[in-house]
């Protein structure tokens, strides 16, 4: 196939691509759109292999290996260790760079110094992000430990490693093709390695979503550069979007914290929760049982539903949707308000309500429901703690101060699902329990919502 061609197919998977990414942004279009952008991905890959000088032994084995690895992982992967996923793909994609740079140097060592350069940052990037990506694999997994590794001149040894990398990539870029442009190379190569492992053991592991984000734009900066190093229009692009998109969801999770991104990376921040109850807001607390709450809930006219993490942990998001569909028969508006934050993944309360197919007209964001939250009669808090305590808004002291919140103490009556009095993963005690409008609820999440749908299937 010829070049020309094969650039036209390229421009029609980068418009793929893009629409795809596009239609993400809804969670109703949202798997069209990555059918889509799959679809992109095929046509690149197809036409990728219509170039001549191929040979399709080797590529061969190594698809059906990696399609075999693939499927078996995304088939048996819980959407509870989704994030360790993305982890393990970023790292693959980052070590792929780099050994694409290596491949072609070693190939072709004189190499203009542009080429030498984008060598250098897909090898350096590339070699960051796996060992990076492997380290947040292993904090969320619970392989190594969560905790932040903090020691004394941390940063000076970060900040010697940088400079021992910028100096062998000035000196590789000067004469490639040397003795010395090969020693240099690995040099890079040993240092991005090093780096990824000692920039990632500082971060807590309750962090890990943000730096699992930031890699994912790494991953595709250093595909970016290795599209340069072999001339690949189509690895350019995609890279340049994985690379952008990761940057803007990194920026999104930040400021739905309230965090900058160097507090999220230096300051060891989520690392350490305290001991029950925490300091804070204390006060009297009012109890509710299933059937108080029953009573409450089949009176109201409204009702929200705000999921956090706790939903997932006891994974009672289709036992919600089931006592949603009950109290809409019984004539009930319901509404599930999601915050960006809530849980541990961009997106995570979105894919479990999806997986329990609630309907998508009952999702509603943040900054939809606060303005009428005084008009919802029932707010039914399921597992949710930091992304709902008013701290955020009137305690200039808080480490959430700022960040913003579902503001469920504005409407009628407040139920609180939770275990115990424990704080979440900010480890700051929430005064939305010692309000008068709030009840709490006891109990695992999945057993506690089930005890309501007996009521109500008990009541008919
Ligand atoms: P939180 O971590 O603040 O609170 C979760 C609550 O769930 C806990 O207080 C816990 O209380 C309760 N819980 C845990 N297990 C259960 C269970 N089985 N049944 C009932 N309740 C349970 O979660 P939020 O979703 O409110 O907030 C998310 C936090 O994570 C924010 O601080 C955010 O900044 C942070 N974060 C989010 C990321 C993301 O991408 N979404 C990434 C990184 C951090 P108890 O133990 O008493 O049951």
């Amino acid at each position: 196939m010829s070049l020309v061609n094969i650039n036209f197919v390229y421009v029609i998977s980068a418009a793929l691509f893009i629409f795809g990414l596009k239609m993400l942004s809804s969670p109703a279009t949202a798997r069209r759109g990555n059918l889509l952008s799959a679809l992109g991905m095929l046509l690149a890959i197809v036409v990728t292999l219509l170039a001549s000088g191929l040979s399709y032994g080797w590529i061969f084995l190594g698809m059906a290996i990696g399609t075999g690895i693939g499927l078996f992982a995304a088939l048996k992967v819980e959407m509870t260790e989704m994030p360790e996923m993305v982890a393990l793909f970023n790292g693959f994609g980052g070590i792929s760079s780099l050994l694409l740079a290596w491949g072609e140097y070693h190939q072709k060592p004189e190499m203009s110094v542009f080429i030498a350069i984008v060598a250098f940052l897909s090898a350096f990037i590339g070699g960051v992000t796996f060992t990076g990506s492997m380290v947040a694999f292993g904090k969320l997994s619970g392989k190594i430990s969560q905790k932040a590794v903090v020691f004394k001149g941390q940063h000076l040894i970060n900040a010697a490693i940088l400079i021992v990398a910028v100096g062998a990539a000035a000196l590789f870029s000067l004469n490639p093709a040397s003795g010395w442009g090969y020693i240099f190379f690995m040099l890079i190569v040993l240092v991005a390695l090093g780096f990824g492992v000692t920039s990632t053991l500082p971060i807590g592991g309750a962090d890990m979503p943000v730096v699992i984000s930031l890699l994912n734009s790494y991953s595709g900066l250093a595909a970016c550069a290795a599209g340069f190093v072999i001339s690949n229009n189509i690895l350019i692009v995609a890279g340049a979007l994985v690379g952008a998109s990761g940057m803007i969801l990194t920026n999104i999770m930040c400021k739905a914290m309230n965090r900058s991104l160097a507090n999220v990376l230096f300051s060891g921040f989520g690392s350490t929760v305290q001991a029950e109850g925490g300091d804070g807001p204390q006060g009297e607390i009012r109890p509710a049982t299933a059937e108080d709450v029953y009573y409450i809930l089949e009176a109201a006219d409204s009702v929200a539903f705000v999921p956090g993490y706790g939903l997932a942990v006891a994974q009672a998001q289709h036992v919600t949707r089931e006592l949603g569909d009950l109290l809409e028969a019984n004539g009930t508006e319901v509404l599930y308000a999601i915050h960006p934050v809530a849980g541990r993944m961009p997106g995570h309360m979105n894919v479990l309500l999806a997986e329990a197919n609630v309907p998508y007209d009952q999702l509603v964001e943040m900054d939809e429901i606060n303005p009428r939250m005084d008009s919802v009669d029932v707010c039914v808090v399921i597992g949710a703690n930091d992304v709902v305590n008013p701290a955020a808004i009137d305690d200039e002291s808080s480490p959430i101060y700022g960040m913003p919140i579902i503001e469920t103490f504005n409407a009628k009556t407040v139920i609180v699902l939770k275990r115990s009095m424990n704080p979440g993963f900010a480890g700051i005690q929430n005064a939305l329990f010692f309000r008068p409008n709030t009840r709490m609820y006891f109990g695992d999440a999945k057993a506690s919502i089930q005890a309501l749908v007996a009521e109500f299937k008990g009541g008919d």
